[in-house]
């Protein structure tokens, strides 16, 4: 990857290009900024463009042998180190010392990338620290730190700082719409991010599974008896504080659907699609409702799940009226709900 396919640090990709072109190359970088916005991208594009046979403004040509070698972590001349357990370890340190004397292999200069360099041992902080005090000509070390301040102020005052910012929710909109997300979804998702890359990539994924769980469950609520089954099956192979939070969601989106008609007060505004296509009365609404928050406590008593999830499907009334399980005159009560 070449620093100018980071999505957003425009500031820190200048500086970072800048020192290129003027040949203007520190020994030792302080990649810092809040979790999930392009810092360890950042570096290894950064170690890309420094070893790049052809760079072209400063940049990486993201084409020539040494980059591929850095983009598939084959290159010899860039180490990754990242903590082993907890920590990076005064081992880990000195195995990179011991390397440092010699000459690159085949790169111009040997990069040091340092994940999470606020996780040094005292004893690996000092060891570095000497690397960093008598640096070898062709080493550049790349720290990178969500807590900077958690470093020793030595290592900090020896290092160029780079400081990396909260991506704006613009730019994370962006990155979710290029991966297939609608405008409408990506701005939600960005809204939660706050700022962070990682983050909007985990609530989409959350969001993925949870979109094809609610698919499912509408496919369920609208078919058979055996459906409901097999749906129940599925879902106690599933994480089941996930699966049922998101039901409950869905039923406070519904119940406000029905009330208002108002998309704009729906948590998933976007989700209008898996709502049924009937007025359920207040009676199977609350029924409904009552199905739920019985299975969740039931949950802390560690029911067992298939059963938990069959409780919950079998009772719930049809998605249409006059069929399935409404047409037995059970419409709305689960089975849960009447014992009680
Ligand atoms: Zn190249």
């Amino acid at each position: 990857m070449r620093l100018q396919d980071l999505f957003g640090q425009e500031i820190a990709k200048e500086q970072l290009r800048r020192s290129l072109l003027e040949e203007r190359i520190s020994h030792a970088y302080l990649f810092s900024g809040p979790p999930g916005v392009g810092k360890k991208t950042a570096a290894l594009a950064w170690a890309q463009a420094l070893n790049c046979l052809s760079p072209v403004g400063g940049d990486a040509c993201d084409a020539c042998p040494a980059c591929r070698k850095v983009a598939n972590r084959t290159h010899p001349d860039v180490l990754h180190i990242v903590p082993e357990g907890e920590s990076i370890h005064l081992e880990q340190v000195r195995e990179v010392r011991r390397r440092v004397l010699y000459q690159p292999y085949e790169g111009q200069r040997l990069v040091v990338i340092l994940s999470d360099g606020d996780r040094l041992t005292p004893e690996a902080a000092n060891a570095l620290l000497k690397s960093l005090e008598e640096p070898a000509p062709w080493a550049v070390f790349v720290l990178v730190s969500d807590r900077p301040q958690d470093l020793l102020p030595t290592i900090r005052s020896r290092c160029q700082p780079v400081n990396f910012r909260p991506l704006p929710r613009q730019v994370i909109a962006s990155f979710l719409k290029d991966r297939g997300i609608s405008e409408e979804q990506a701005g939600f998702l960005a809204s939660l991010a706050g700022g962070s890359l990682a983050r909007a990539e985990k609530l989409q994924a959350d969001e993925t599974a949870r979109r094809a769980l609610l698919a499912r469950w509408q496919q369920a609520w609208r078919g058979s008896l055996l459906e409901r089954l097999s749906l129940a099956r599925e879902l106690a192979n599933r994480e089941t504080e996930i699966a049922l939070g998101a039901f409950l969601v869905w039923l406070r989106d519904l119940w406000v659907w029905q009330e208002t008609g108002s998309r704009d007060l729906l948590r998933n505004p976007d989700l209008v699609t898996y709502l049924p296509g009937r007025m359920l009365s207040h009676a199977e609404l609350g029924a409904l409702r009552r199905c739920l928050v019985r299975a969740w406590q039931r949950l802390a008593q560690n029911a067992q799940k298939q059963l938990l999830w069959e409780e919950v499907l079998l009772g719930w009334p049809s998605a249409s009226n006059g069929e399935g399980r409404s047409s037995s005159g059970n419409s709305g009560r689960c089975p849960v709900s009447q014992s009680r």
